[in-house]
């Protein structure tokens, strides 16, 4: 919680969370961080290659490098928060392979089971074992919980990982990236749509509205058409992004474009009529919740 954003969901905790120093994932930046206080630093914490609930932002693996190698160099842990972006999201199996680093620690959950059922992993580097690691039962790492191992967790990711064995997942991968770059460039071309972004399975859009005021909140504009046309989306602020199963079909995700295309025609027409005052009601009203 404490390396997480603040918001209202740490508020109350506040008084509580250690000191956390925020930086955009820019080299330059972190560099003179640790050049001011790399005493004080003990470790990088980094959603690679995408920050997810963040917006979908995106930044190279070059990016991602260096900020790896700077931690080598002054002696910084790097810690690869990999729960979105592990097991196939952004192309590669971990978003880390794209910028050939090995973090010393790495959190995993959500695609460790396809989803399924819950089961969260912290894989560490031998040395970070070894540092807790120690026969005497009083140095001994003890913490764990009741469902720490739950077997059908466990079996859900065995078999989820099988199928990496088993069937073409990047393939699928890429040519689910490949349907998303073309349904991009069409995006691109629509005025309230200010950045598309695309990587392995992700696609993202920001959508940026003239109409302030109804509009702002689109989320909760959006949500419910996107819901009433039977596709599941969910935007984070004004980024509407796609984050599909990897089984699934061109047809299928033909089918989410258009929706989204749709949604866009939707806060148009919601947004001239706001100008008129007439329709607000009825757009806003139960009939869309
Ligand atoms: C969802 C998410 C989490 C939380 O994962 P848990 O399964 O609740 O432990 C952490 N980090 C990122 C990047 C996430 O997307």
């Amino acid at each position: 919680m404490a390396a997480g954003a603040r918001s209202v969901f740490s508020a109350p905790y506040e008084p509580y969370l250690f000191d956390v120093t925020y930086i955009p994932p820019q080299a330059e930046t972190f560099e003179k961080l640790l050049n001011e206080k790399g005493d004080t630093i003990a470790a990088l914490i980094l959603e690679p290659l995408v920050q997810g609930a963040g917006g979908m932002k995106m930044y190279s693996a070059e990016t991602l490098k260096n900020l790896a190698s700077l931690c080598k160099q002054h002696g910084v842990l790097l810690i690869a928060d990999e729960v979105m972006t592990g097991f196939g999201r952004t192309g590669t199996f971990f978003a880390c392979e794209q910028a050939s680093i090995a973090p010393d620690l790495m959190c995993l959950s959500k695609g460790l089971t396809g989803g399924f059922l819950p089961m969260g992993l912290t894989l560490a580097s031998q040395t970070i074992y070894g540092s807790f690691y120690a026969p005497d039962r009083a140095r001994t790492f003890f913490h764990s919980s009741s469902f720490t191992g739950n077997a059908l967790s466990c079996a859900a990711a065995l078999a989820s990982l099988k199928l990496w064995e088993e069937e073409p997942v990047l393939e699928r991968i890429q040519a689910i990236e490949q349907s998303h770059q073309k349904a991009a460039e069409i995006f691109r071309k629509d005025k309230y749509v200010q950045d598309v972004r695309v990587k392995g399975s992700i696609l993202a859009l920001d959508i940026s509205t003239p109409e302030a005021g109804y509009l702002s909140n689109l989320g909760t504009v959006l949500t419910p058409f996107y819901l009433e046309n039977g596709v599941l989306l969910r935007p984070l602020g004004n980024c509407v992004y796609v984050l599909p199963p990897y089984c699934i079909t061109h047809e299928e995700l033909e089918r989410i474009y258009n929706v989204i295309r749709r949604s866009l025609d939707y806060i148009r027409h919601a947004g001239s009529q706001q100008n008129d005052g007439s329709q607000r009601a009825r757009l806003s009203g139960p009939a869309h919740c």
